[in-house]
């Protein structure tokens, strides 16, 4: 039996989000001689469910502040003597950082910096100096392939393409990267970045692509796409993002950068009707109470995103080689089951009246 004071402490920010509680969830369950302090500062984006779930293993400890608060964060670094760090925290969604970019710019560039600065500190003596005790400690920073801007038809992006931001969001998180770059370059604090692709899955927030189309779905209300619906994402299943994650946290090289993403390439109308396919089979014989034939009627073209970027696609050979990572979620299965796991919450009208229709 492992004592409290032997296990080690990771600060994971931003673990209420989609992929932080994703992450959480796992990590807990695989590692017991952890503790994790989530600090996250609750913002429209949190999932509500994951405080329940969690709160009551003894190896997990929340806080609800911001990555920008350097006084909390220090606190925390010296109350729980912090070991390890896994930055999830950050505004995420493209749209909004169109409509209101400044706080995509403190939380994800100015919020990172304090944190890491801390760590830094923390962990470190000077260049090159790490303090006795620290010499495993990691920042591990999570990112996005949208740092590397739009590809045309072919190409994928890999650890060395050139970072091309075309968001305010992309550009902050473009920002961070580099930010964590230079501590490794100038002080040779230990840290690891990694770039994924598109993530779906359980506990996503309502406002992304997949979440959308699904509520929009059990609504009955027509499914937005943006465009000509031809732009072209990577997705990859929360899951399988996780399991890197932990991969990279642990096996990964101080300073190195890695893609994560799982060849699985759609267009956003290819997605859409792989939805609504799905759809339409979990309802059969029931559409007729929705008043539809098929949920591909409810699909509709809108005005296109400012800036959108065409096509992402990720190599993640570098980090396969390193680890042996593969993703194992069939996409076609994942999707079926993140639609389930929408179904089933009871959070809203719109998917209550859903689960009574189709469920
Ligand atoms: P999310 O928006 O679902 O969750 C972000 C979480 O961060 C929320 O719980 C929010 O409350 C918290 N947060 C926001 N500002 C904070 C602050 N100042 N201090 C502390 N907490 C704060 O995001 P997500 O989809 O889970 O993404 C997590 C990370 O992964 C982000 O850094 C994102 O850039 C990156 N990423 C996401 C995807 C994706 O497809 N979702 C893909 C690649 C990379």
């Amino acid at each position: 039996m492992i004592n409290d004071y032997e296990k080690k402490k990771i600060l994971v920010t931003g673990g209420s989000g989609f992929i932080g509680s994703n992450f959480i969830l796992y990590f807990l369950s695989k590692y017991p001689n952890y503790h994790i302090i989530n600090l996250d500062k609750l913002t429209y984006a949190a999932t509500e469910g994951l405080i329940e779930e969690i709160n009551r293993n003894e190896n997990y400890t929340f806080i609800q502040g911001s990555i920008e608060n350097r006084e909390l964060v220090q606190h925390i670094f010296t109350t729980y003597d912090v070991k390890g760090v896994i930055n999830f925290a950050a505004e995420s969604h493209v749209d909004n950082s169109i409509a209101n970019p400044e706080v995509f710019m403190t939380t994800n560039i100015m919020g990172t910096f304090h944190l890491l600065n801390i760590a830094y500190n923390y962990w470190m003596d000077g260049v090159e100096k790490i303090k006795p005790g620290y010499e495993l400690s990691r920042f591990h920073h999570i990112s996005t392939d949208e740092v590397y801007g739009a590809l045309g038809e072919i190409g994928v992006f890999t650890e060395n393409s050139n970072y091309a931001p075309n968001s305010p969001y992309s550009a902050s998180k473009a920002s961070s990267d580099l930010i964590i770059r230079s501590y490794y370059k100038t002080y040779g604090l230990n840290v690891v970045t990694t770039n994924c692709s598109n993530n779906y899955g359980p506990r996503q927030n309502k406002e992304k692509l997949i979440p959308t189309i699904i509520r929009s779905a059990l609504a009955g209300s027509y499914i937005p796409v943006y465009g000509d619906g031809k732009n072209v994402r990577d997705w990859l299943h929360v899951h399988d993002h996780v399991t890197a994650i932990d991969l990279a946290f642990h096996e990964g090289i101080s300073g190195e950068t890695y893609n994560i993403g799982s060849n699985n390439e759609w267009s956003n109308i290819e997605l859409v009707e792989k939805i609504c396919n799905i759809l339409d089979k979990k309802a059969e014989g029931r559409l007729n109470e929705l008043e539809l034939e098929s949920f591909h009627q409810l699909i509709q073209l809108v005005e296109d995103r400012p800036g959108h970027d065409w096509r992402y696609a990720i190599d993640s050979t570098k980090f396969s080689r390193k680890t042996g990572w593969v993703p194992q979620i069939q996409f076609e299965n994942g999707l079926s089951q993140t639609i389930d796991w929408y179904i089933a919450q009871n959070q809203t009208k719109i998917l209550q009246g859903c689960v009574e229709k189709i469920g």
